[in-house]
């Protein structure tokens, strides 16, 4: 570890007093939460290709400007236009009833007079192989408990194609989720580009234990679904891009931000009103604080995460020649529970061992990077968010990360994220407003330091 205690000094005594000036004018301040108040209740969900994502972008743009953010820009992107139109489904038979039912991001539909088919429980891909077959012509329920989000989402992407290479003829998901409340959880699937495309959506807990204890009881339960979900031709939005300008090098870039876009139910509240709303505010006091930081600070609201991907694709485009001037890219897309600190890496992704199982070790230049990250976390102590990770990144930057760029992501408690992500309950009253106003602080700390500090972080 290369660690100088002179250097340590000047960070805290270079920037101490300016974290406490920043967490306190966070702490205090009001005008972030309402405007993500204003985008939940007067704009709400944002599906890429819906006309809501379209306001969205021509308001976030205004507010940009209003948070006296300039060069406020709005390249367009081409974003794929899902639409999940009318759905249900039930369980017919040995009893009726209806299930909570959520179609997946991308699906396709089922045929107009829906189709049903009996039912097979699995709680994993190996039961479904043992099977082999046997699924052929039958609905695959995969009822996979939650075993964390990355682990547990597969069946989410993949089960679709999965079960399709065996013959079935469509799939439900239980909701990745911690939470059993009678709530489906959307999200996107991925068709394989070697299965048949079959209709697949979530159910909740609740209805996927039922149909197990049915299956268990030696009935063979039948389930009717309907969906008319469909592609549309791709369609123009934009990310939103706007800047508070360096003082010494303004080519020079910090860039933070999060998706603008959220899927067709709720608000997108925490996921990703909160990160997007979070990186403006914290700009916007820098802005009004009357900061001046070196580097220029560029907020983005990329869209096209839940789908596509797009927007962070489109913004490395966009970049050019400039993408090597970026020294460090933030993302928030956690939601805004209680902030723990931030995680620092140079790639995308939680994976530290190459192919060979063996560790990477960082670089001298990482680890003095890492210990740079360390003392910015010791000035985020009146907040508690002192604990810095190594590894950070999101899917909006990982593009841009991939030209080697320093990763960071504000971490926190995530003690709720995954209860209401992704379904009708991610609505504003879920983000409390105190901590919401504790990851400005974070956010406005770290962009303000990395924009102005003597050093850059090390990328890749
Ligand atoms: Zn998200």
């Amino acid at each position: 570890m290369v660690c100088h205690a002179a250097d340590q000094t000047s960070i805290a005594s270079q920037y101490g007093p300016t974290a406490n000036q920043i967490i306190d004018a966070a702490l205090h301040d009001d005008a972030g939460y309402a405007r993500l108040v204003t985008l939940c209740d007067r704009i709400g969900n944002r599906l890429s290709g819906s006309e809501n994502l379209l306001r969205a972008v021509k308001w976030s743009a205004e507010e940009m400007k209003k948070a006296g953010l300039t060069h406020v820009v709005t390249p367009p992107v081409m974003v794929p236009h899902w639409v999940r139109g009318k759905e249900s489904g039930a369980i017919v038979s040995p009893v009726e009833r209806p299930l909570h039912f959520l179609g997946l991001g991308m699906s396709v539909s089922t045929p107009p007079e829906g189709i049903t088919a009996d039912a097979v429980v699995v709680s994993d891909f190996a039961e479904l192989a043992i099977l082999g077959k046997k699924v052929a012509g039958k609905i695959v329920v995969f009822n996979a408990p939650y075993e964390g989000y990355g682990r547990t989402v597969t069946y989410r992407v993949g089960g679709a194609s999965q079960a399709a290479k065996q013959g079935a003829i469509g799939v439900l998901v239980r909701s990745i989720t911690p939470l059993a409340l009678q709530l489906p959880h959307t999200g996107t699937l991925q068709y394989a580009p070697d299965a048949p495309q079959i209709p697949a959506a979530a159910i909740s807990i609740e209805d996927a234990l039922l149909l197990k204890r049915l299956q268990d009881s030696g009935a063979t339960p039948r389930v009717h679904m309907e969906m008319q979900a469909h592609m549309e031709p791709d369609q123009e939005a934009a990310n939103v891009i706007g800047e508070i300008p360096g003082s010494e090098h303004p080519e020079e870039i910090v860039v933070m931000g999060g998706h603008l876009d959220s899927w067709d139910v709720g608000q997108g509240a925490q996921d990703d009103g909160s990160g997007i709303m979070a990186t403006l505010e914290a700009a916007a006091l820098i802005q009004k604080l009357g900061l001046k930081p070196k580097r220029t600070i560029r907020v983005v609201f990329w869209v096209n995460e839940e789908n596509g991907g797009r927007g962070g694709e489109a913004y490395l485009k966009w970049a050019g020649e400039t993408a090597k001037n970026h020294v460090a890219a933030i993302e928030m897309d956690e939601g805004a529970e209680r902030p723990l600190g931030f995680g620092y890496g140079w790639s995308y992704g939680p994976r530290r061992v190459n192919a060979y199982g063996t560790e990477v070790k960082r670089t001298v230049e990482q680890q003095r990077s890492f210990a740079i990250c360390q003392e910015i976390g010791q000035l985020l102590a009146p907040i508690q968010a002192t604990q810095v990770n190594q590894g950070g990144g999101g899917a909006d930057i990982a593009p841009i990360v991939s030209q080697g760029v320093a990763a960071l992501s504000p971490t926190t408690t995530a003690e709720h994220y995954f209860d209401w992500h992704h379904t009708q309950a991610d609505t504003v009253d879920k983000v409390n407003p105190a901590e919401f106003k504790k990851n400005t602080a974070l956010l406005a700390v770290l962009a303000y330091i990395l924009a102005d500090m003597p050093e850059h972080l090390a990328g890749r």
